[in-house]
């Protein structure tokens, strides 16, 4: 059998064998009216004719979140474009990684068996994926993921806050200054960012791509949305319009991760009444100057 660069085994310092050289990812689709994808993998797949996650090997240069999803794509006919990254959580062996891709659907799908490497499709329930005969790793992460299916992380930037805590001339424009914080926060819902790094009270092995809502105030509030950020322009007090912000999040969407971004001690009182996590100016800024280092990706 010929292997391209990225297929194969790897001997593992765990004593098992595991394919990808540069490790591994599946993809744990989540159909808020269906339930998740799995996956029946064919007898000749290494542990074949369990069920499991559609995935496999990370091919060089491609992200676990980019190998996820193009092999679904190729496995399953699901495209890339309905498909929204929410998290990812990693098994890490040292000499190998696996890493679990949670994501939702954008639009409605149809999963097709579309390779050798599966003979079905089922859209689970999620009550009901333990009755399966799965894989025993997935079958052993099953319950960690279950916790954080269909979960968001949702940052709610205090404008103001943060574009003060960076002493870059933005008293001369703030409309300005606000518009770039908007283009920055972009940029980290695409590339995700450490559970542990934004306060959530998670192991580091779990990322998030954030849904970003950014309340804006005053002569700056006008700021065009752009894909990956929310505008919420207050219309009187920032501090007011927040708080209801986070209140209306905790109340329509109960399970996701809220964070608010600032420093106003007497706004975090107020919106940690309605059970948001808080992250301050000065680490959003250094997690802005980590994702700058990082090569940018092309955009697809
Ligand atoms: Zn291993």
């Amino acid at each position: 059998m010929l292997l391209g660069e990225g297929e194969g085994f790897v001997s593992c310092a765990c004593g098992r064998r595991h394919w990808g050289p540069y490790g591994a990812a599946g993809l744990l689709l989540v159909d808020p009216l269906r339930g998740v994808l799995l996956q029946h993998r064919a007898v000749w797949t290494h542990h074949g004719s369990t069920w499991a996650l559609p995935g496999g090997a990370v091919l060089p240069g491609e992200t676990p979140a980019d190998a996820a999803i193009r092999e679904t794509e190729e496995e399953t006919t699901v495209p890339s474009e309905a498909v929204r990254v929410l998290a990812s959580c990693v098994e890490d062996h040292g000499t190998w990684c696996y890493t679990t891709v949670l994501a939702t659907v954008r639009n409605a799908v149809e999963a097709r068996v579309a390779n050798g490497e599966s003979t079905a499709l089922h859209w689970v329930p999620p009550d009901e994926v333990e009755g399966y005969r799965l894989h025993h790793d997935f079958a052993a992460a099953w319950p960690l993921l279950r916790e954080q299916l269909g979960r968001e992380l949702v940052l709610v930037v205090d404008a103001a806050n943060v574009i003060g805590a960076r002493p870059d001339g933005w008293w001369r424009d703030r409309a300005g200054a606000v518009a770039r914080l908007r283009d920055r926060l972009a940029v980290l819902s695409r590339v995700g960012v450490a559970a542990h790094r934004v306060g959530l009270d998670l192991e580091r092995r779990w990322c998030w791509w954030p849904r970003v809502v950014l309340v804006t105030e005053g002569k700056a509030r006008h700021v065009d949305e752009v894909e990956g950020v929310e505008i919420v322009a207050a219309p009187g007090e920032g501090d007011d319009t927040l708080v209801e912000t986070v209140a209306d999040l905790r109340s329509s969407r109960p399970r996701d991760h809220v964070v608010v971004v600032t420093a106003d001690r007497e706004l975090r009182r107020r919106a940690g009444e309605h059970g948001s996590a808080f992250l301050g100016p000065t680490e959003l800024w250094r997690l802005f100057d980590e994702s700058a280092a990082q090569t940018p990706k092309p955009q697809g």
